[in-house]
């Protein structure tokens, strides 16, 4: 049976576990995967690295939507051991990089620029235009493709989010504190969804994943629940 190639949005919190399951249910369904949030990281440790954003976290937001033509932001190909394509910033890989606290804490900001937004939109845009994608973010479902089949939103509590954040910043070897962790998960919460362009929230079409209580298992079945009762329609 051929069954119909899709646009898969996955949307939710920062740290929701949306990423890991994004990329495995593409593994799963032989789907191309990104990563949109690591684009806009990327922009973030642009601007980190030219000066952009000063001491007490202001912005030079007019310098950086003046750059943003230059800036490439591209994937490698899957890592042999991880499966993970790695984020290269004009062709650097900046993959470690971009998850570290100094990234987090001023990539909320940077993201709501409008102008940020509508470049790394129109290249997420181009990168599905063919459909088969997975993409995981926090408006994917509504700005970006707000015509995809299948809309997820993943939803956990902040607790449970820092908790898994602070695991896999531990685990990478990246020094982290809880208690940093989990409010600059709550900071990122809040900006993300009061800012004025693309705040994050759920599409009315979107089916809800409360994974607070689900292991990795339950979710990925019913992920691929999910994928089949639409792609065979
Ligand atoms: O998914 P991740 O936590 O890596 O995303 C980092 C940040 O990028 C989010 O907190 C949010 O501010 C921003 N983001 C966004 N729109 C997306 C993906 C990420 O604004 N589609």
């Amino acid at each position: 049976m051929t069954r119909k190639k899709i646009t898969i949005a996955i949307d939710g919190y920062s740290s929701s576990g949306k990423s890991t399951m994004a990329r495995e249910l593409a593994r799963r369904i032989g789907y191309v995967y990104v990563d949109s949030g690591a684009m806009y990281r990327a922009v973030t440790l642009y601007a980190l690295r030219h000066g952009m954003i000063a001491p007490d976290g202001a912005i030079d937001s007019r310098g950086l939507a003046d750059a943003l033509p230059e800036i490439s932001i591209k994937f490698s190909a899957p890592d042999a051991a991880t499966g993970v394509c790695h984020t290269l910033l004009d062709g650097e890989d900046v993959e470690s990089e971009i998850r570290g606290m100094d990234v987090s804490n001023h990539v909320s900001p940077v993201s709501a620029i409008p102008e940020v937004r509508h470049r790394l939109t129109a290249l997420q845009q181009e990168l599905g235009e063919n459909k088969g994608i997975v993409m995981d973010g926090r408006d994917i479902g509504t700005t970006v493709f707000p015509r995809a089949e299948m809309k997820v939103f993943v939803d956990a509590s902040p607790e449970v989010r820092a908790g898994r954040r602070y695991k896999e910043l531990t685990e990478k070897g990246i020094k982290a504190d809880y208690a940093d962790v989990l409010k600059n998960i709550e900071q990122r919460d809040f900006t993300d969804r009061n800012r004025k362009e693309s705040p994050l929230r759920q599409a009315e079409d979107a089916h809800v994943l409360d994974n607070d209580h689900m292991t990795r298992d339950e979710q990925m079945q019913w992920l691929l629940n999910l994928y089949e009762s639409i792609t065979t329609k």
